[in-house]
């Protein structure tokens, strides 16, 4: 089934691609959602995307009732990420992984090995993929920098 733009000015847009119809009675039309789509799949373009944002997100956040009134806290345990640094200089690339908590002011230098799954390993240009947070911290704790 075909998805529709949801942002209730699409046609405002008057793009090549909407037009529809026979010569004499033609019309812009919202444009349907390709691959290429914004929004969680929801708008053709990020201007629809922000034109849809700017009148209802607002109302969207209020109906859902998901309003957040605190600021969201991560404390110091659960504050571990695997930085990737990716440096060229004297035309050798050289990567390198850090295990990271800004809190508890911790920068560690760990192997590739330590900074990816087998999976991410396994994979040709995944160089700057890394571990969870999740996985981070139990490295850590592994490595006894965390209890
Ligand atoms: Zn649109």
């Amino acid at each position: 089934m075909t998805k529709w733009c949801q942002n209730p000015t699409c046609p405002n847009r008057k793009s090549s691609g909407q037009i529809r119809g026979n010569k004499g009675n033609k019309w812009y039309q919202s444009s349907s959602i390709s691959s290429y789509s914004y929004g969680g799949g929801n708008f053709c373009t990020l201007h629809c995307h922000n034109e849809w944002s700017e009148k209802y997100m607002s109302q969207a956040i209020d109906a859902l009732n998901v309003r957040i009134h605190e600021p969201i806290k991560i404390y110091l345990e659960d504050s571990w990420f695997v930085k990737y640094d990716y440096s060229w200089s004297s035309g050798q690339n050289s990567s390198r992984y850090k295990l990271v908590n800004k809190l508890k002011g911790i920068a560690h230098i760990i192997t590739k090995e330590q900074a990816q799954t087998p999976e991410q390993q396994a994979e040709e240009y995944g160089d700057w993929r890394t571990i969870n947070s999740t996985q981070a911290r139990e490295l850590a704790i592994q490595l006894g920098l965390a209890s």
